[in-house]
């Protein structure tokens, strides 16, 4: 239908006409500006100058598509890169076959042969894991490069000083593989000058000096905001690369994603209706009502629902606001387009429930969650278009 294309572009930015052409068997459409995506990793690269900047692309690129942004970062000069499983890895590989991909999950018991065979390294998160990649490496000679985790008060992953202490204790591990990365993760880095991150840091430091010397990270996206104190010999750089604010009070990084949903019908209703479940949301005027095909099994939360005692999210058509009218249903939504122009609120037109007006930040802070949370949760019935890269 040749409306369709102008309708998206009318809600879209101007830089995506012509770009898209939406399918009748779209549902919703997920934009991912890959050109945003490589400028916001040159602009934590450039905070970073004496660092590499590695990224970290698990969760399938924090659910907007691991592979095509992957590659877009390796263009952009990205040679290392972090995913949290094997899997996860397994499906990076082929489409960077230089690249250095580590597993921050770690090694399950008997996952050797499979890191080997794919050239992947893990991040060796306990003693028992570390002495298995040893073992392995040194039954086949393989040099097994790879991580050591250090745990610097996250209790999550990685040794902590007795760990450090018992591994500097057994130096034949230490030199069967290839120690080729010291790492630890930040419990509050997004907050500027919370005392625990130099804390961390400190222990991390104190922890580094008891195993032989190797490239050091501390730094996720909020580590590298907060300064050269944390930056060491290569960052981790996530959400802040995906548009996702990492450190409270920063600098919104460039939005990457917009999420348009498709209007699959319009309807009428007056005064004393009630939309949804729950016959939560009452009106109180006469009503034009929009009902996307999209709900919170496509990570449009339910949180994000509105009622007669608290008011939901809002979206866009153009340049006009529409709020989400009672709860957000599985697989729909409702929008009051009662002041929107007939010609934009119809039937396959589009509404825009995320993007550079609505980041992922602000809806999630409407859903009482964190960016994190929004980005992952975009689910697999979205189209995936990348834009520019
Ligand atoms: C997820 C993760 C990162 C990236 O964190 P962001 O806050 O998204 O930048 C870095 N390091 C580790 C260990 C992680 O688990």
């Amino acid at each position: 239908m040749d409306g369709a294309e102008q309708r998206l572009n009318e809600t879209t930015w101007p830089h995506t006409a012509g770009h898209i052409a939406p399918d009748p068997r779209d549902t919703a459409l997920l934009l991912i500006d890959l050109d945003a995506l490589r400028a916001n990793y040159r602009r934590l690269r450039d905070m970073a100058p004496g660092a590499e900047t590695a990224a970290v692309v698990k969760a399938d690129g924090y659910g907007l598509g691991a592979v095509p942004c992957a590659r877009a970062l390796a263009a952009e000069g990205a040679r290392t890169f972090f995913v949290a499983t094997l899997g996860e890895a397994l499906d990076l590989r082929p489409a960077l076959p230089e690249a250095t991909i580590y597993v921050l999950d770690g090694l399950a018991p008997g996952a050797a042969e499979h890191f080997v065979a794919a050239q992947l390294r893990p991040v060796l998160g306990d003693l028992a894991e570390i002495e298995e990649w040893a073992g392995y490496c040194r039954a086949t000679g393989y040099a097994g490069p790879a991580a050591i985790h250090l745990d610097t008060g996250f209790n999550r992953l990685g040794l902590d000083m007795t760990g450090v202490q018992a591994l500097a204790a057994r130096p034949e591990w230490l030199e069967a593989f290839d120690p080729a990365l010291v790492m630890s993760h930040l419990a509050c880095a997004d907050t500027q000058g919370d005392p625990k991150t130099d804390v961390q840091a400190t222990l991390f430091d104190e922890m580094r000096a008891l195993l032989p010397p190797a490239p050091a990270s501390l730094a996720a996206s909020g580590g590298i905001q907060l300064g050269p104190r944390y930056h060491y010999d290569m960052t981790r750089a996530g959400v802040a690369l995906y548009g996702g604010q990492a450190l409270e009070g920063a600098p919104p990084m460039q939005p990457v994603v917009t999420l348009l949903a498709r209007i699959a019908t319009v309807r009428e209703a007056g005064p004393g209706d009630t939309v949804g479940y729950g016959a939560a949301h009452t009106l109180t005027r006469p009503s034009r009502i929009a009902i996307v095909t999209a709900g919170y099994a496509d990570g449009y939360i339910r949180l994000l629902g509105g009622s007669d005692a608290r008011e939901g999210a809002h979206g866009f058509i153009g340049p006009h606001k529409v709020p989400v009218l009672g709860r957000v249903s599985m697989d729909l939504t409702a929008f009051d387009v009662t002041n929107v122009p007939g010609a934009l609120a119809r039937r396959g037109g589009w509404i825009e429930l995320l993007g550079p007006r609505l980041t992922v930040d602000e809806l999630a802070a409407r859903a009482q969650t964190i960016g994190y949370e929004v980005l992952t949760s975009l689910g697999p019935r979205y189209t995936r278009h990348f834009i520019g890269g």
